[in-house]
């Protein structure tokens, strides 16, 4: 029989703010398989079925197991917090299925659920952080050399990113939060917004608005998510928003500016005619 094995992000924590397509693939499942505290997060869904909770450091072990038990013919259900694509089990997933030679049309069939990543559920608690350019990078060097991270940091700085920051710090690891501030410091103003998001819609919830030559005097740990602003980040009544940039092109009132056109490219100094979008 053709198993299935879904891949499912659950979304920040609460249950709220799971998809219900989340929710109906653990309800289906017969298996769940998941990093402890995520098993934690669904618990009352989960009842009488059979569970695969490990550490941290036994991905491979885990994303092998529920890949064997859903080609035996199971319905699997893989969980990652956020969504899965997002720094979470789905790319183990293909990793170990190529290993097996599995092919599309293969037990198990694949079902990949989207979740709510760090980044939207953090955003949402602080502001409108996130309404012009942004990346995501992880700070975690346990699987990526710290080179190639600290190149990554300077690139998203130096372009003027919004960046929001991934696995900042852990008990061992409090070095490249303190490296990526440095980097950052050197393209931004010390007065640029910074969000330290803290366990999102969990029991623990905790929002830091602060800025970027103060960040490190709050603790930052493996459940914060750095949200970092661009130049253009503001704070207002306590909330940080980056702009979308209506105001280079209208008036508060919604007038065009004098040398804009809706629907055309932005006219600015290099660019006197604008092109049609
Ligand atoms: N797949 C997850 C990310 C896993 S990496 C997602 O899409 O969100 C783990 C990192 O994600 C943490 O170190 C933290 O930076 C961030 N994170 C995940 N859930 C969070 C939450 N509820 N609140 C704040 N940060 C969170």
């Amino acid at each position: 029989m053709r198993g299935v094995l879904s891949v499912v992000g659950i979304g920040p924590g609460a249950q709220e703010h799971a998809t219900p397509a989340a929710l109906a693939a653990i309800a289906e499942a017969d298996l769940v398989v998941g990093y402890t505290t995520y098993i934690k997060l669904v618990r009352h869904l989960i009842e009488g079925k059979d569970i695969i909770r490990t550490g941290m450091t036994e991905e491979i072990g885990r994303a092998r197991a529920a890949v064997e038990r859903a080609r035996d013919g199971g319905n699997v259900v893989l969980i990652s917090s956020g969504d899965a694509g997002a720094y979470g089990m789905a790319g183990l997933v293909f990793e170990v299925l190529r290993d097996m030679g599995w092919k599309r049309g293969d037990s198990p069939e694949l079902r990949l659920i989207p979740g709510m990543t760090a980044l939207n559920s953090c955003g949402s608690l602080v502001g409108a952080p996130l309404v012009h350019d942004f990346c995501a990078i992880s700070l975690s060097d346990l699987l990526t050399p710290w080179p190639v991270i600290a190149r990554r940091i300077d690139a998203a700085a130096s372009a003027d990113f919004v960046i929001g920051l991934y696995n900042p710090a852990s008990g061992r690891r409090t070095r490249q939060i303190v490296e990526a501030q440095t980097i950052i410091r050197r393209y931004r103003e010390g007065t640029t917004p910074v969000a330290l998001v803290k366990s999102a819609y969990r029991k623990l919830q905790q929002a830091v608005l602060t800025d970027l030559d103060h960040c490190l005097e709050y603790e930052i740990g493996m459940l914060t998510t750095v949200l970092v602003g661009s130049s253009q980040t503001f704070v207002f009544e306590g909330y940080m928003v980056t702009p979308r940039g209506y105001t280079n092109k209208y008036t508060s009132d919604g007038d065009v500016l004098p040398g804009q056109r809706p629907g055309f490219s932005l006219v600015t100094g290099s660019n006197l005619s604008g092109e049609a979008e």
